[in-house]
């Protein structure tokens, strides 16, 4: 859930990410085309100024050397101070001098002076380029204006590139100032707006939960709008809800309605055996076979209780006769049956630890569920081997334990012990006192989790197995208190 808003936030963030940055790229490079332009203009327009002062004061012919002289001579005292007031960086030289330098040349060091005067003179006729100077900040672009016929030659005017360098650093401070802002604000934005997106499908996927536990299928999830996709989802998640409730609803009748239609002719049918074998009547090949019988209707009709009781939890028909039940009692009472049982199996049954404690709960229901723990661990172990019973009270809750030295349970098999008619090896248990069909532990499951309790199975392959019942206990002032319902 949360990891498909995350995808949704991080894949908003990139693809922003990404359009910023070409966004920026874009703006970056328009924008210093564009400054790169206005420089050039703005450096021509001095040269042009320059050359144009140039012609209005010596004619287009600026080639007798006696002009040059002149023109030399008037540069540096008589145009001086008119030159000195145009911007930027303003070189004038004859073929082979400099005749003129503005202040902002003259301000320079005579290091930079030599640079900028060589990149000057190697210039095109009418070419540009760009200089670094070492004392400089920023570099200086440089626009030559050449008259091949003039004494006066070369007039080259340059322009600080620093506005380039400001346009590089908005630029950069747009991506990397405001950009992670409103990326951070855009994918606090898409967070929010996957959640609210995202909300009906996780309230669905709660609702589907709560629903598919099996015994809640008559809900249904809430369908808002049934126009759009969320609510066509929903719709059709409770069409098969339906489906499913009918079929579980179908299933669970049918076991019902046969176990319930089977007990009857099973009663009838263990009566009449019994009475076939007390007549005396009979060869003795008649008599073991008529024990067989009885042996196995015996067998059936505990299959037959076993899944009426499991149809009817199923259903909620089951209702729990709850009173107070003296924990200690009845242990005693299922370790007596115990004792007896693992004599017959050959088997130690002990217990060492058993503390007072009271529940409240069905007594009967939970004499079997213990029963069947204590069976299942004389059953599943060989002769000589141990059983530990235990009945321990902390905590707010009674803990009733099995310890067997069995035959174990593989890590494998452990999940699903619980399940309906599962059986490790269907032909271990074969001859033993009783075969078993795999629903033990599975009414034993419904009746501790009815008592809003659980088991807990730790168990090792050839070393045995410990099962585990926790009751919450009684709180000691309402031991006694007659049926609480
Ligand atoms: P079953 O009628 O076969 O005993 P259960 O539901 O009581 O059915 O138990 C299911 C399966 O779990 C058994 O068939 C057996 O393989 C395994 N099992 C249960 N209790 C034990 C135990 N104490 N030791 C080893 N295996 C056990």
């Amino acid at each position: 859930m949360a990891s498909i808003r995350t995808r949704i936030t991080a894949s908003y963030a990139l693809a922003f990410a990404g359009t910023m940055f070409a966004f920026s790229s874009v703006v970056w490079a328009e924008r210093r085309a564009v400054a790169q332009r206005e420089l050039h203009d703005r450096a021509t327009l001095v040269a042009d100024l320059a050359v144009r002062l140039l012609r209005a004061s010596y004619g287009v012919d600026l080639a007798s050397p006696d002009t040059a002289r002149r023109a030399g001579r008037d540069l540096a005292t008589r145009y001086k101070p008119l030159l000195d007031a145009l911007p930027g960086y303003l070189i004038i030289g004859d073929s082979a001098n400099t005749v003129y330098q503005s202040p902002l040349v003259r301000a320079l060091s005579d290091r930079d002076i030599t640079t900028l005067t060589s990149a000057a003179f190697s210039l095109e006729p009418s070419g540009d380029s760009v200089v670094a100077l070492d004392d400089q900040p920023t570099q200086i672009l440089l626009v030559s204006r050449f008259e091949p016929s003039a004494a006066v030659r070369r007039v080259i005017a340059g322009v600080s590139t620093q506005p380039l360098d400001v346009v590089g650093s908005q630029v950069l401070f747009l991506a990397l100032v405001i950009g992670p802002l409103i990326l951070l604000i855009s994918a606090a934005t898409a967070w929010t707006l996957a959640g609210r997106i995202l909300r009906p499908i996780e309230q669905m996927v709660n609702d589907v939960e709560a629903i598919s536990d099996g015994r809640s299928l008559h809900r249904r999830i809430p369908v808002e709008d049934l126009g759009d996709e969320i609510g066509r989802l929903g719709s059709t998640l409770n069409a098969m809800i339906g489906r499913l409730e009918t079929s579980f609803a179908a299933l669970r009748r049918f076991t019902a309605d046969a176990s319930h239609e089977l007990k009857t002719p099973l009663t009838v049918l263990r009566a009449d055996i019994e009475r076939a074998m007390t007549t005396g009547q009979g060869s003795t090949e008649q008599l073991v076979a008529l024990e067989e019988a009885l042996q196995e209707s015996a067998r059936m009709a505990d299959l037959v209780e076993s899944l009426l009781t499991l149809a009817r939890a199923d259903e909620g028909r089951f209702d729990l006769h709850r009173e107070p039940v003296d924990m200690e009692a009845l242990v005693r009472e299922v370790a007596e049956t115990a004792t007896i049982l693992g004599e017959y199996a050959g088997l130690q049954v002990s217990m060492p630890v058993i503390q007072p404690v009271t529940i409240l709960g069905d007594r009967v229901r939970l004499r079997q569920l213990f029963l069947n723990l204590v069976t299942n661990a004389i059953k599943y172990s060989s002769k000589g081997g141990k059983v530990e019973l235990r009945l321990e009270a902390s905590e707010g809750v009674a803990v009733f334990t099995v310890k067997d030295t069995g035959l174990g349970i593989a890590g494998a098999d452990l999940p699903f012990i619980f399940d309906r008619f599962w059986r490790v090896d269907r032909a271990r248990s074969r001859g033993g006192e009783r075969g078993g069909v795999g629903l033990g532990l599975a009414i034993s499951q419904w009746i501790a989790q009815a008592h809003g309790g659980s088991i807990n199975v730790s168990s090792r392959l050839g070393r045995g197995s410990t099962f585990a019942v926790t009751i919450p206990a009684l709180p000691e002032g309402e031991k006694g208190e007659g049926d609480a319902g």
